[in-house]
């Protein structure tokens, strides 16, 4: 009777355990079609890397406020003196549709390789640097506490208030307009240009590889527009011709697909004035192929776009990135 009590413990404990083993296998599993937690992203990038070793390399560039690992996945065939072209994702830890896309294009790449010419020409004679997850520590706390969590999670001197706005945070027009000093607001600009350690890794990288980055996307939601420098002053970059023509023709290519209607033009005309942008700080270190991307929808369900939405939203910006790409490989 007691041994068999006992016995009985021991299945309800073990079927306990199964349970949430199975749990957790279940959130555990990669998906383009999903959004993915911080830790599923990560063991993906490091999968990818590992299965296409001639494609896709991944390094650390830094770590977060928290202490996470920065990762950035190299994809391109390898080869001497080719160009760049830097692409970033998740500055803004709601914005989960950005990470999602960040993932599929590092998918198509692979998947299309040696299949496909244009993905082949453009991997040939460009490598492609992918920041998945750039504030990686507002992600997960989008994910565990506050789906609409925007800025980086640090500590801020004399504030309850935590983390600052990534996208503010760049020595771009740094803190002089659409960005706040009070640690309390979601467009914190920080203490200093770079005072966010995300933001810092992100600068000494291409700063380190200024030489061969010749374009800077950064992709980030919701509005459905392509945007360009500048956004902290109304005054038009000196390339202004050949971007709005790019940003023309990649939105032409985007909207082919699906229909889906973007604007685009200066960030400050076409969104508003804003100062310590990545895209502004990257256009005048010498990057002149600068584009943000607001990626679905125009607010219906904003930062928290469906998952249904994912993979049309990932396959219609492929159209406009591989433009932009195809500009610069040609151009640059
Ligand atoms: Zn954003």
């Amino acid at each position: 009777m007691i041994i068999c009590f006992i016995f009985r413990i021991l299945i309800d404990d073990l079927q306990v355990a199964l349970e949430k083993q199975r749990d957790s296998n279940i959130r555990a599993v990669h998906s383009y079609e999903k959004y993915n937690d911080l830790d599923t992203i990560n063991a993906w990038s490091a999968n990818i890397a590992a299965q296409n070793p001639t494609l896709v390399s991944r390094l650390e560039i830094g770590t977060s406020y928290e202490g996470r690992p920065l990762y950035l996945l190299k994809v391109g065939k390898s080869g001497t003196n080719k160009n760049a072209v830097f692409m970033d994702c998740g500055f803004h830890a709601r914005e989960w549709i950005t990470p999602a896309f960040c993932q599929w294009f590092v998918k198509e790449a692979v998947d299309n390789y040696g299949s496909d010419d244009q993905i082949t020409d453009l991997l040939d004679n460009l490598d492609v640097y992918v920041l998945t997850v750039m504030n990686v520590d507002g992600y997960v706390y989008s994910w565990n506490s506050n789906r609409m969590w925007r800025k980086t999670r640090s500590a801020n001197k004399n504030s309850a208030c935590v983390g600052t706005d990534p996208n503010r945070n760049f020595n771009a027009g740094w803190c002089t307009v659409g960005a706040s000093s009070n640690p309390c607001d979601e467009t914190y600009c920080g203490t200093a240009p770079e005072s966010e350690k995300e933001s810092k890794a992100l600068a000494d990288f291409i700063r380190a590889n200024i030489g061969s980055i010749k374009a800077y996307l950064t992709i980030h939601s919701y509005s459905q527009m392509l945007l360009f420098p500048y956004s902290y002053t109304y005054a038009l970059a000196k390339d202004h011709t050949e971007l709005n023509n790019v940003a023309k023709g990649a939105v032409s290519a985007l909207t082919s697909l699906y229909g889906t209607k973007y604007t685009y033009g200066p960030g400050g005309t076409t969104i508003y004035l804003s100062s310590g942008g990545s895209d502004d700080w990257a256009y005048d270190t010498g990057i002149k192929y600068s584009f943000t991307f607001e990626l679905r929808d125009t607010g219906k369900y904003g930062f928290i776009l469906p998952e249904s939405e994912i993979v049309e939203t990932c396959e219609e910006t492929m159209l406009a990135v591989k433009y932009i790409a195809d500009h610069v490989l040609n151009n640059a």
